[in-house]
């Protein structure tokens, strides 16, 4: 039987985290001159200490439930020994699911759109090691440049089964990897090189290729591509496929060799003695589990039971971060419904607007605005309230200077829109206008608007 398989090792940046994994150092390395975002713990001088980045922690049982991979209450660190500059202790410290050690989680899976449920074998964390340049390219290169800056980045690598027998499914599968991590407000694609795979590719029961750093779900296809037709042309030939890392130029679009693949004893895992173990209980697993709601599908359920219209439940379960300031705000239907238009209007608006990256831990002032959501239908107004919010002022809802004029709103959207609604028919101009009028000042007002578009286009 002529079967691929195909298993990816996807190692994640967590790029929302403020901090390197066991280091102060800032993790927004890129762009910085090199060798300048270290420290003596990041470039692994003698005499210091790691300490665990504890959101770090966080986000990787994010990435685990949305996977739904079971933490474990208790994993460890281990020191993966191999030489190389980029490397400067000698060691990277990862985790292992061997010789006792337990990853952060394991068995999870992801489901393809042709229904194939692919294998989530384990999740663990790492650091990310430094990189190198070099000079005029890797094979002419006199001299390597080494810059430590990444050193030290808050990694999670998900280990699939070899479960996916196509290039297709491989690019899904990966595309879909990058969605689930965009909705938990980790947005890899901003950030070039955060998402880089091991493409394992398998033919025929032969012997198992490994692809180092392959970055990106197109790459992958394209890998996967080359992969099989190498390994094909070499089983027809009766020649036999070495078990080897491979490389993957881009260039020229192909896989290169790179060396014989270590066997595991190579790497002389040991558990890392300067971190204890990584113990977090079932309450703290709970609390975050609670504090996200579950994976996506879950999210949407639960805002779309209590009321709240799909469209907006969709946006809101998207953003993991609106979701939890949506979840403070307690048991009142009415209020939540409110608030959840507030959170992916205006709200949204001003996060982006000022690129805001933290919120404020009181939402007392949100609240506020929220329970007057429909009063102040300016939604410039709202906007204004919503940045004092952020802003950490004392939020104060004066309702008789919000009130909007309906007439002169609607007047200026008909002019603003001329160009747009020539040609359309009534029932399409009416759409529009509605459309607009809505987004921009909420469903409060919509009978109004009604009544007063079918005045001012001389409808009714
Ligand atoms: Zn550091």
């Amino acid at each position: 039987m002529n079967e691929v398989m195909i298993g990816l090792e996807v190692h994640v940046q967590l790029v929302n985290l403020r901090t390197k994994l066991f280091c102060s150092c800032p993790s927004d390395y890129r762009g910085k001159p090199p060798n300048t975002n270290i420290c003596p713990i990041c470039t692994g001088m003698p005499g210091t200490l790691p300490s665990l980045n504890k959101r770090a922690v966080e986000e990787a049982l994010k990435i685990a439930i949305s996977l739904g991979a079971a933490p474990y209450e208790k994993s460890y660190f281990f020191r993966k020994s191999y030489f190389y500059p980029d490397l400067p202790k000698n060691f990277q410290i990862t985790q292992y699911d061997k010789a006792g050690g337990y990853p952060i989680a394991h068995d999870g899976t992801l489901e393809l759109s042709n229904g194939k449920r692919v294998r989530i074998e384990r999740i663990h964390m790492e650091e990310d090691p430094g990189r190198i340049f070099y000079e005029g390219g890797r094979s002419g290169a006199r001299y390597a440049l080494v810059d430590y800056n990444r050193s030290g980045i808050a990694l999670v690598e998900i280990v699939s089964s070899p479960d996916m027998s196509s290039a297709d499914e491989a690019r899904e599968f990966l595309d879909k990897l990058i969605q689930i991590l965009n909705d938990l407000g980790m947005k890899v694609q901003d950030f070039e090189g955060s998402i880089r795979c091991d493409v394992n590719v398998s033919y025929s029961g032969g012997e198992r290729v490994e692809v180092k750093n392959v970055s990106g779900s197109s790459q992958v296809e394209k890998v996967v591509l080359f992969e099989v037709l190498r390994q094909r042309t070499l089983f027809e030939r009766g020649a036999k496929v070495v078990r080897e890392t491979r490389a993957w130029d881009e260039k020229r679009r192909i896989t290169i060799s790179s060396r014989s693949k270590e066997v595991e004893a190579e790497y002389r895992y040991m558990p890392e003695p300067d971190l204890p173990a990584l113990s977090l209980g079932k309450d703290a697993i709970g609390l975050i589990r609670e504090k996200m709601g579950g994976t996506y599908g879950e999210r949407i359920n639960e805002l779309t039971a209590s009321g709240i219209n799909p469209e907006i439940a969709k946006r809101l379960a998207r953003d993991i971060t609106l979701y939890s300031v949506y979840r403070k705000a307690g048991s009142d239907e009415q209020l939540k419904s409110k608030l959840a238009s507030l959170l992916v209007n205006e709200v949204a608006y001003a996060i982006k607007n000022r690129g805001v990256k933290k919120l404020p831990e009181d939402i007392g002032g949100l609240i506020e605005i929220a329970k007057k959501y429909d009063l102040i239908s300016d939604h410039r107004h709202v906007v204004e309230l919503v940045k004092l919010w952020l802003a950490g002022g004392h939020v104060e809802v004066n309702e008789g200077q919000s009130k909007i004029n309906i007439e002169s709103v609607v007047k200026s959207a008909i002019k603003d829109n001329m160009k747009k609604l020539q040609g359309l028919d009534d029932k399409r101009k009416m759409e529009v206008l509605m459309g607009q009028l809505v987004k921009k000042y909420g469903n409060a007002n919509k009978k109004q608007f009604a009544a007063a578009l079918l005045k001012e286009l001389k409808l009714g």
